[in-house]
């Protein structure tokens, strides 16, 4: 049914429920309730309507995981407004050119992030009434100060369908980020699409260390464990020993993750000193998840480990394991979601790419359709035209393969392939190869010239701290492990590895260096 992202997500709340937990601050313990989340969301949307916010009304979202963050959102979709949430590690120049992209009249953050902030701020003409800082700033409107003034929500309308709820940026692995736009059709689409396949219940406590700011974080997060009425535990950054502390303190069940976490809990010796009994599931997504990896995951925590995909385009979930299908290979990213439909085109001829009636199918494009697609990107009628089709097809630059009985998995990037002597190599394979070495703590794979102008894959590594490794070694366990074609030819040795804070591996950084 169209209906809004408010009414979707807390219009049916019954009474037993409006007492339960919401939000917990992994740092300070702190609760929200479900009734006074929606009250304060309430005040929120009526303290921004009364200063002429509503529908038309761009807002800039830059702010931490912090139970606060779920008031502002919230009552800036029930004001009819659109968010557009901004990376909380962006330079004020990029938050400038967010804002000016967007549209975005007004910026909402808090206090350790005022110096970016107001930069911006400065730049694009956002005026200092017009700039909330949440915990409070001389000189600028508060959370506590605008929900104080008890006001109540605008009676608003709009169509669900075609209205804007939220421009977020895709995360600029590949590029300059990109403006997408999603309705509240496409929000609550994906939010009940994650219902039919992702098995969260109101007795699970969420860990929310992924940003809201990204797709990921927000519908998987802030709409979602809401809407199933779990309690989320906010965890402004990631950090190593604050995630186990909050996970063994708060006896999180759920943890959602990029893969670089996933790295982390299979290697780090920290990991054994905690208590991480209470996890259920490790659900990881953003970037591709290698099936040895999550089984050393799964083995060292006692838990079930997932995989989705999705990207912002698609609001973001397009594919996920469920929970419970045991025989559903974890290097996989598992089945369609309800209403959603898939097609793998032949890079080379274009044509749909067979379905065998056993086995797996050969690699093609990844193009998706559904209700959770978006409407287009802001400001980029071309983009958008190279990404979707007029059947409604999004091209999602992304190679897959699928199985006889609908298990997708993914390959890499298109553009990300090195093409060595005519065949193709995927990085991420390599990546995943050069992660089971013991040595190894992290690394990278691109396509690097030799001597003869020839692409080859070029591996980045990351030592484990104490161990001691050299290039031939490398090269050599890359070597025994996959066919002749795909080996490493050249090594480099490097502190860490580029991250976006998503979670992807900034190659283009690597290729800059
Ligand atoms: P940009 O489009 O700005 O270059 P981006 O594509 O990284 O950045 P997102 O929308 O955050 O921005 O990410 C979507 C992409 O993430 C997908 O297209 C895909 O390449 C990758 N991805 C997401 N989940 C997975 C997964 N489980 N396995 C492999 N890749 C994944
Ligand atoms: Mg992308």
């Amino acid at each position: 049914p169209d209906v809004s992202v408010y009414d979707f997500l807390f219009g049916d709340l019954d009474d037993a429920r409006l007492d339960s937990v919401a939000l917990i601050d992994g740092m300070s313990g702190a609760t929200t309730t479900y009734r006074q989340l929606v009250g304060q969301i309430g005040l929120f949307a009526g303290a921004l309507a009364a200063r002429g916010v509503g529908v038309g009304t761009r807002i800039g979202v830059l702010c931490p995981n912090i139970p606060a963050f779920a008031t502002v959102f919230h009552g800036i979709l029930r004001a009819g407004a659109t968010a557009t949430t901004i990376n909380s590690l962006y330079t004020a120049e990029e938050i400038a050119n967010q804002l000016t992209d967007a549209g975005a009249e007004w910026l909402v953050t808090v206090s350790p992030l005022l110096p970016g902030a107001l930069a911006a701020a400065a730049q694009v003409g956002i005026d200092a009434d017009h700039l909330i800082v949440l915990d409070g700033a001389e000189g600028h409107p508060s959370l506590p100060a605008l929900l104080g003034e008890g006001r109540t929500a605008p009676e608003i309308s709009f169509d669900p369908a075609t209205h804007l709820a939220v421009l977020p940026y895709s995360s600029g692995t590949t590029g300059r980020p990109k403006g997408v736009m999603l309705t509240h059709r496409n929000l609550v689409a994906n939010v009940t699409q994650c219902r039919s396949t992702i098995s969260l219940g109101d007795d699970d406590r969420v860990l929310a260390v992924l940003p809201f700011f990204h797709i990921y974080g927000m519908t998987v997060l802030l709409n979602f464990a809401l809407r199933q009425r779990a309690a989320l535990v906010t965890m402004p950054k990631f950090d190593l020993v604050e995630f186990l502390r909050v996970v063994a303190d708060h006896r999180t069940s759920w943890v959602f993750i990029a893969p670089p976490i996933a790295v982390a809990l299979a290697k780090h010796p920290l990991v054994d000193q905690y208590d991480l009994s209470a996890i259920k599931v490790i659900f990881s997504g953003a970037a591709p998840l290698d099936g040895a990896l999550a089984s050393a995951v799964a083995a060292r925590l006692g838990c079930t480990v997932c995989q989705g995909y999705g990207m912002t385009e698609t609001s973001p979930v397009t594919h996920a394991i469920p929970y419970d299908r045991d025989d559903i290979d974890r290097s996989s990213v598992g089945l369609l979601l309800a209403g959603t439909e898939a097609r793998l085109l032949d890079a080379e001829t274009g044509a749909d790419v067979d379905v065998p009636a056993e086995g797996s199918s050969e690699p093609g494009e990844l193009l998706i359709r559904g209700p959770q697609v978006m409407n287009g990107y802001l400001n980029r009628p071309d983009a958008t035209t190279e990404m979707l089709d007029a059947d409604g097809w999004l091209h999602t630059g992304d190679v897959a393969t699928v199985t006889h009985d609908g298990i997708f998995r993914i390959v890499d990037r298109l553009k990300e392939l090195i093409k060595y002597k005519g065949y193709q190599v995927a990085p991420a394979v390599l990546e995943a190869v050069l992660l089971e070495h013991p040595s190894i703590a992290d690394a990278a794979v691109i396509g690097a010239l030799d001597e003869d102008g020839q692409e080859v894959p070029k591996a980045f590594v990351v030592v484990q701290q104490g161990a001691e490794l050299d290039a031939d070694a490398v090269i050599a366990h890359v070597a025994g492990r996959v066919a002749p074609h795909e080996k490493v030819r050249q090594v480099e040795f490097i502190d860490a590895i580029p991250k976006s804070s998503s979670g992807k591996i900034l190659r283009k950084d690597l290729r800059a260096r």
